[in-house]
């Protein structure tokens, strides 16, 4: 543990006037208090705040800060009070220990109104005392870097929580580097196998184009001693964390340099800078619209750089800030800059705001009530955007549009694992293939043999790949299927006639009508596009059932007026033998309904209307639609023999449509054509005694509009 005479040491070492005894006595006293308290790691409690002081050093915060950092915890966690506080190490340490107490009682929940709220809170705090703010970051640092300790779930909130409101408030408050860590550690904890794809492809970067940091501050280097300027260059990697953000804000692959190294240009003088800007573009080529002066434009917390993003012959790009010493000493501590001492003496660093001032606007801009959500979406702001990027099991990214599924995720991998999907786990935890994905979210997705894409993941996918594929495979299926009832229909149509469907006749009758070879003649009789008598015709013409004796439709319904045409109403699809009634339409014949069909009702009041009508009592020829709907078990075989069964009895099925597909069951209506009614009794009987055949029923379409005539 860093030791009394450590830290003062780390003090003395940017403030020499420090008062060494006043730190002492907060040391002892803090150790005294948190005695017998442990951390999560086992290690003495108060290895913790004296850890927070040490951070705080690096800031070269004066001594009231080091000493609140010392206590921070001790009116929360041990029997020490605020005046015991105030009166051992005066009001002003007392009232910042309260202040970080304050902030740590502070409930930030996943409740978005409630945060906007706790931000609010947050800046009230910091409006009084914005050491009180620096203390608590660098509190959070601590507990950040040492979070390994905590129960996992534990890990999860603080991290969500470091990333969500800690780390951007450490970047408004100008301090990157804390900003940059803690967005890391949180990183690691949130999603560690992407973090560890980026460092994986980072490597594979490096190896690829080798030191480019070296080559690259090389460069620099020359060009600016040949332009006479003097001046520091430093180049370094970013963090991942930084990395997978741009990514996500770009929308591009990880491959462009300037998005993976950045170099910082250090000048003695504000004119250096500028000369320094003219050196770097003369020897490379400016990124246009990459190029801001931060320096004539400072940002409210007192942020000045030259920022530009150039080009070598390679056509790599790198980005490049340009900023004295005194500019950088404020983009790294950010308003604590204010505080900064040297040799003992605030040191008068121009460029720092003032962290009063600077607080103050910032409240005011936040002071209306409705202003909460708003801030929290600014402070909030890379965690939205169009697209949400997830992680494979090992860390790849993939892309993916706000709203995507597990399906959608499972396409964007492989076509193969789309088509094979049966279920996704999201951060280890099943879920429904309907759920929408979010940043960041680690996504698995379970697969099986032999499994084939739903018609109702056509609702749940979003990308025009996923629906795509679907589509075409469910096409791809259905033409299999058709096939093979096709194969069926022709064998029965063919046994009716006494002969074999061989390959041979079905590529003569494919030739006959037509068609491109005999899988595509199945998948259309199979699909209903052609019946099994073409076939049979087409093959055996003299073998054909005969249709001499049948009675012509026009014929089919006796008492129209002379010259009268018919149409049979499409809702109740009355088949000869049924007791059925016209309907007239002026000018245009006659719509023949079942005499039960509930349309009749629309005609009562107007008698004049009907006309008294029954079917020809001859044999009608086999063209009568009607429709079944039917449900039978998903098993393999069983649609073809219900399609065999059909045929014997000697129906043809003009249409066949899946009107919903389970995985234990087919829901499906079948057009049929008969000769009449007792046809159709007999088929339902037949297709009733099938132990695979659920539910059967005659579909009459009671809601749609009159006949097509009317
Ligand atoms: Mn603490």
């Amino acid at each position: 543990m860093i030791t009394a005479d450590d830290l003062i040491a780390l003090v003395r070492a940017y403030n020499p006037k420090t008062n060494a005894e006043r730190i002492t006595a907060a040391y002892e006293f803090g150790r005294e208090m948190h005695e017998g308290q442990t951390r999560h790691s086992g290690e003495p409690y108060f290895t913790h705040p004296v850890a927070v002081a040490a951070l705080l050093t690096e800031q070269r915060l004066d001594d009231a800060t080091i000493i609140t950092a010392l206590l921070h915890d001790t009116i929360e966690d041990t029997k020490a009070s605020f005046p015991e506080v105030a009166r051992r190490f005066g009001d002003e340490v007392a009232m910042l220990v309260d202040g970080v107490t304050k902030l740590t009682n502070l409930q930030l929940s996943s409740n978005e109104t409630k945060q906007a709220e706790n931000f609010r809170k947050l800046f009230m705090a910091m409006s009084k005392d914005l050491r009180v703010i620096l203390v608590k970051l660098a509190d959070r640092l601590h507990n950040m870097r040492t979070i390994k300790a905590m129960r996992p779930e534990k890990q999860a909130q603080k991290a969500r929580e470091t990333m969500d409101i800690y780390a951007p408030l450490a970047g408004r408050m100008g301090m990157q580097w804390m900003r940059e860590e803690l967005e890391d550690l949180s990183f690691r904890v949130l999603n560690p196998e992407g973090r560890q794809s980026i460092i994986r492809r980072f490597i594979v970067l490096q190896k690829e184009s080798g030191d480019v940091i070296h080559r690259i501050t090389g460069d620099m280097r020359a060009e600016l001693t040949k332009a006479g300027i003097e001046a520091e260059v430093f180049g370094r990697a970013k963090k991942p964390y930084s990395i997978w953000r741009k990514m996500q804000e770009k929308d591009q692959g990880f491959s462009r340099l300037s998005d993976i190294y950045g170099f910082r240009i250090i000048t003695g003088s504000e004119e250096d800078c500028y000369r320094t800007l003219g050196a770097i573009h003369r020897r490379w080529r400016a990124v246009p619209g990459r190029f801001k002066d931060y320096i004539s434009q400072p940002k409210s917390n007192g942020y000045r750089s030259i920022h530009t993003t150039v080009s070598g012959r390679d056509g790599k790009r790198v980005e490049v800030q340009i900023r004295t010493a005194q500019m950088h000493d404020v983009a790294e501590t950010g308003v604590a800059a204010h505080w900064s001492y040297r040799d003992g003496v605030r040191s008068g660093n121009p460029f720092a705001v003032d962290p009063a001032k600077w607080i103050a606007s910032l409240n005011e801009q936040f002071e209306g009530e409705d202003d909460h959500d708003e801030f929290l979406e600014a402070v909030k702001l890379e965690m939205y955007s169009d697209q949400v990027f997830c992680f494979t099991p090992k860390g790849d990214v993939v892309k993916l549009p706000r709203g995507a599924t597990p399906i959608d995720f499972a396409f964007a991998i492989h076509t193969r694992i789309g088509f094979a999907v049966v279920g996704a786990k999201v951060d280890g935890l099943r879920v429904p293939l309907w759920t929408r994905l979010k940043n960041g979210q680690s996504v698995e997705v379970i697969t099986a043999e032999g499994q084939t894409p739903q018609a109702s993941w056509l609702e749940i996918a979003t990308t025009g790949k996923a629906k795509t594929a679907i589509r075409r495979a469910l096409r791809e299926v259905d033409r299999e299927r058709f096939i093979k009832l096709g194969r069926e229909l022709v064998r029965a149509a063919f046994e009716n006639v006494g002969r074999k469907a061989t390959d041979k006749a079905l590529d003569t009758a494919a030739k006959h009508l037509r068609l491109d070879g005999r899988d595509q003649l199945l998948a259309r009789l199979g699909s209903a596009e052609i019946t099994a008598h073409d076939v049979v015709q087409a093959v055996y013409p003299e073998l054909a059932p005969d249709k001499g004796d049948q009675i012509s439709p026009r014929r089919a319904v006796v008492g129209l007026q002379p010259g009268q045409s018919f149409d049979r109403a499409p809702c109740c699809q009355p088949l000869p033998g049924e007791r059925i009634v016209g309907i007239t339409y002026r000018g245009k014949g006659v719509v023949v309904h079942a005499i039960d069909c509930a349309l009749l009702g629309e005609y009562e009041d107007q008698p004049d209307r009907w006309i008294d009508l029954h079917w020809h009592a001859g044999t009608h020829p086999p063209i009568y639609g009607t429709s079944l709907d039917l449900t039978i078990g998903n098993d393999a075989g069983v649609l073809g023999r219900i399609c065999t069964l059909i045929g014997e009895k000697k129906a043809n099925i003009s249409n066949l449509k899946f009107v919903d597909r389970k995985p234990d069951f087919y829901r499906l209506m079948i057009d049929v054509e008969l000769r009449d009614v007792e046809q159709l009794h007999s088929l339902m009987l037949t297709l009733e005694a099938d132990s695979d055949v659920a539910a059967l029923e005659r579909h009459r379409d009671e809601a749609r509009p009159r006949a097509a005539v009317g």
